[in-house]
């Protein structure tokens, strides 16, 4: 889309054809984020991100030149690139800038759990490095790259994964821009200032109770808030909350899933982590004021609805531990061992003085 022109119901796409609209959502997801490090204007091939059809195009189209590759950004979709990279049989340098895998939402525990595993891969994990500088070759091919402890990474491709933000460059050019703060400011209706204009997913922002603002830049999130803008627009009364943070993926092959806070977490709240028997498989929960908040799960499929159920019902971890086994549902993927977890978790009770379930 090029324009839009909410006085008139009326969109211009880039080929210049116009489109008339009696409601309008805009969903135009994320772009990724980018830094300008020295050296990165003179790359003309070779620096590439992992978001849309297009990049993925990209990346294969470079892959087969490819012998090494940096790929720098410790979350989900630096750790996307890293596997298919590995899985085409380039030597990857992964370049996480916090001290653990993560840690907007692993515990250090689960972070290195997930290292360990990105290292038995064979991929060269470079925690608290970033990159200070990049150097392209004399055909403009990224040649290779310096990170700020001074480590010189030569690569072919340098992955950039250091996350995304709403994609609304566009529309700060329009005939009537919508209000934009984060990303497009919208009503727990769905709505914007311009009429008929709806937006949701990944470039929309709510405005939390507090005043400030959120942008859920999930996948889940977003299939709900288009389920419910599209009712919104059907003329439907809704009023959206975003619920109960819930996410699941995949670190090569550890699966993973959560649920609630796990993560900066007030300092009152309890944590119960343990290692379950196997190569990555961990629990943890998070207990504020005698109730659970929080699930993180590695190495196992878990039902997330048991854990969101548990949390609503302000179950405490006493409760919750023996019935653990429940939420766990798929056969095909494996069910944890819990057993050891009931012990360590009766000891953990003990060391903290809790009473017994
Ligand atoms: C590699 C990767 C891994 C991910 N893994 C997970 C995960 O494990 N779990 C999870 O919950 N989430 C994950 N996500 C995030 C998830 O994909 C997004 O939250 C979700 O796709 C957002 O949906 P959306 O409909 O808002 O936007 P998108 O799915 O991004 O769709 C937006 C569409 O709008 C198009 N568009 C943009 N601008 C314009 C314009 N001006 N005119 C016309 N069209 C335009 C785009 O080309 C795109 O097709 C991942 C994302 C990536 C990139």
């Amino acid at each position: 889309m090029r324009d839009l022109d909410a006085s008139r119901h009326l969109l211009r796409l880039a080929g210049g054809r116009e489109l008339t609209y009696d409601k309008l959502l805009l969903a135009t997801g994320s772009v990724p984020n980018r830094f300008e490090w020295p050296g990165l204007s003179d790359v003309k091939e070779g620096a590439v991100h992992f978001v849309s059809l297009q990049h993925l195009a990209e990346c294969e189209r470079l892959t087969p030149t490819t012998k090494q590759a940096v790929v720098v950004g410790g979350g989900l979709i630096g750790v996307e690139l890293v596997e298919c990279l590995v899985h085409h049989g380039v030597e990857v340098d992964f370049l996480v800038r916090e001290s653990w895998y993560w840690p907007m939402a692993l515990a250090r525990e689960e972070g290195e759990i997930i290292a360990g595993h990105i290292r038995a891969h064979g991929v060269h994990l470079h925690l608290e490095h970033e990159v200070s500088a990049v150097t392209a070759a004399p055909n403009g091919r990224i040649a290779g790259i310096r990170t700020n402890h001074g480590l010189d990474l030569p690569c072919q491709m340098l992955g950039i994964c250091i996350g995304v933000r709403p994609a609304t460059d566009w529309l700060k050019e329009v005939a009537t821009p919508p209000a934009i703060g984060r990303g497009i400011r919208i009503t727990p209706s769905f709505q914007t200032p311009l009429p008929d204009v709806y937006a949701a997913g990944d470039c929309a922002e709510f405005t939390r109770p507090d005043g400030s603002p959120q942008v859920e830049q999930i996948w889940y999130a977003a299939k709900r808030q288009g389920e419910q803008a599209a009712r919104a627009m059907l003329g439907d009364a809704v009023e959206y909350r975003p619920p109960l943070f819930y996410n699941s993926a995949k670190f090569f092959e550890i699966e993973y899933t959560t649920v609630g806070d796990v993560t900066r977490l007030p300092d009152d709240a309890r944590s119960f982590f343990h290692r379950l028997p196997g190569p990555h498989a961990s629990i943890r929960l998070i207990e504020r004021n005698g109730a659970v908040i929080g699930f993180n799960m590695l190495g196992s499929r878990w039902d997330h609805t048991f854990f969101e159920r548990w949390i609503a019902e302000r179950r405490s971890m006493a409760d919750v531990m023996p019935q653990l086994h429940l939420a766990q549902f798929d056969v095909e993927f494996g069910r944890a061992h819990l057993d050891s977890a009931r012990v360590a978790f009766a000891e953990y009770q003990r060391r903290n003085g809790l009473q017994a379930a």
